[in-house]
């Protein structure tokens, strides 16, 4: 066994300690055991992070953008060359299986080559001849020092929506990941460094609720990207707002998955097994709640019961491993409550996930944080496993007499991440496509996460701000667009102009 590490916070191009002596333990939550201590920075660990990026900015901006996408593309080449070693950091301090760790990078990665595009991204509109003599062009202009503020269930993926983007449009970055699992972050400082990053230009703070208030008020950072839980992305739009940031701030999620009874039985059931229990459910794009149509549900039922029992719940770096533990104690006492709340109100329970023992995960695992899958049928709408986000292994099973049942349902819910609906019928999916109130929608794909050059957000509670994260609109909210009208002195010569300027 080794000493647990010491996990620091990366500034102006170096690993620093800080000043803070607040620490947290982070675990490998399989065993169960410390493998580290991660620093918690205080005000003046932020602080030193904003100022090395706000003195790197002007170099940073005035680079060309072909320059900053060249430091870009080999950074693509590191971060391929090292996509194992990032996944395992993953499944060491998250739990999820290795193979599913290797999908995240590769998820993080199509956002790093999305970024390589940044010269033509970057280009403005121009028009000739506005009015005689002049010209009129617009262009964006990166805003200076940015931060992201991440979740723990994706340490690599959730960052890379933000900071490839943000700083390839010539921006500095100030990270705060989760302090649950804070080494992928570290590591992808290292690599960008190697890639010829100016030192300042990507920093990473580690911490809690102090650090994030402290880039909230801060004067110099000019915009925030939040993932995380919806009170928390709530409360991070509204003080970010209020201190004059531009802000976008995704939360929570409570994702349907309609089934429809034309749709492929054996899809379905392996759709709702994936999607629900893959990664411990701890997705925000996991699907929680089945809507079975008609008689669908006496279909799907019996399956999900046994495919839910033979899950594979094993330590995520054991390659034969479905599903692997619970991120922390903390959260699987979470879970369970809502196990207990769903049984307590009534829903039925199929498959009861409370009391999987460790033991049967691997050698070691004994006191890891483990959970089974579980699957309840007859939940209704009014129950609070149905209302809240549970983000665990639970599946909860509505059953609704027809499609527009299923529709009313999802559109009356909070959250509106994202949906998915099965069926064979084509109008089916297309009025569901154009009737949901859900930002992400999958027709008989049960996770719809957007390529990198569509961007990913939900809608209601999901996701507070206008923008969403990545793609396009990632470039739109990391850049403030300029518009410049030019005339020269040949063309000039009419006097003194008192009315609005129109064109002649
Ligand atoms: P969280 O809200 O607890 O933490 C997110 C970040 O906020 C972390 O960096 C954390 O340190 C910080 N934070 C926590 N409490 C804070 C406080 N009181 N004040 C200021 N900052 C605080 O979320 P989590 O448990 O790390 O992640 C799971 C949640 O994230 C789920 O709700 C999930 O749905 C959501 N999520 C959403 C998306 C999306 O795209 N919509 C993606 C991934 C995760």
């Amino acid at each position: 066994m080794t000493n647990p590490a010491h996990i620091a916070h990366y500034i102006n191009g170096a690993v620093t300690h800080g000043n803070s002596p607040r620490t947290q333990p982070v675990y490998n939550p399989a065993t169960g055991a410390v493998t580290g201590h991660v620093s918690l920075s205080n005000v003046a660990d932020v602080n030193a992070a904003v100022a090395a990026a706000q003195k790197a900015f002007p170099a940073w901006a005035d680079t060309p953008p072909l320059r900053r996408a060249r430091v870009m593309f080999k950074f693509l080449e590191l971060i391929n060359a090292n996509k194992d070693k990032l996944a395992h950091m993953i499944t060491a301090e998250h739990g999820k299986v290795f193979t599913d760790a290797q999908g995240e990078v590769s998820r993080g990665i199509d956002i790093v080559e999305f970024a390589t595009g940044i010269p033509q991204l970057l280009k403005g509109d121009y028009t000739e001849q506005v009015s005689t003599g002049i010209d009129n062009w617009t262009m964006r202009q990166p805003l200076g020092v940015v931060a992201g503020i991440t979740p723990f269930n994706f340490p690599v993926m959730v960052p890379a929506w933000m900071f490839p983007v943000a700083i390839a449009a010539g921006n500095t970055f100030v990270l705060k990941p989760s302090p649950i699992d804070p080494t992928p972050a570290l590591f992808m400082a290292e690599l960008l460094k190697q890639a010829g990053l100016p030192d300042g230009v990507f920093n990473v703070v580690q911490g809690d609720k102090e650090a994030v208030d402290a880039l909230l008020v801060h004067p110099d950072v000019k915009a925030i990207s939040f993932v995380g839980s919806t009170p928390i992305a709530n409360y991070i739009y509204e003080t970010g707002a209020h201190h004059g940031k531009r802000v976008q701030a995704l939360g929570g999620a409570k994702n349907h998955m309609v089934v429809m009874p034309d749709a492929d039985i054996d899809q379905v059931v392996d759709a709702l097994i994936g999607a629900a229990y893959g990664s411990a459910g701890e997705r925000c794009m996991a699907i929680s709640v089945a809507v079975l149509v008609g008689d669908v549900a006496d279909k799907v039922i019996p399956k999900l019961i046994e495919r839910t029992k033979t899950l594979q719940v094993l330590n995520g770096e054991n390659l034969a491993a479905e599903m692997g533990p619970i991120v922390t104690d903390v959260a699987r006492q979470r879970i369970t409550g809502y196990i207990d709340a769903g049984v307590a109100e009534g829903a039925k329970l199929l498959v009861d996930g409370r009391h999987f023992d460790g033991a049967q995960a691997g050698e070691g695992c004994k006191n890891g944080f483990w959970l089974g899958g579980t699957l309840f049928d007859h939940v209704t709408t009014d129950m609070k496993i149905y209302k809240e986000e549970i983000f665990g292994p639970v599946l909860s099973c509505v059953r609704v007499p027809d499609f527009a049942k299923a529709v009313e349902i999802i559109n009356a819910h909070e959250f509106g991440n994202g949906v998915s609906c099965f069926t064979r019928d084509g109008n089916v999916a297309r009025e569901f496509a154009r009737h949901i109130q859900v930002g992400m929608v999958g027709i008989n794909v049960p996770i719809p996460v957007p390529m990198a050059w569509h961007g990913f957000g939900g809608w209601k509670k999901s996701l507070f701000g206008d923008m969403h994260a990545y793609g396009e609109e990632g470039v739109r909210f990391y850049t403030k667009q300029k518009s410049v009208m030019q005339r020269w002195p040949e063309s000039i010569g009419k006097g003194a102009e008192f009315v609005m300027p129109t064109s002649k």
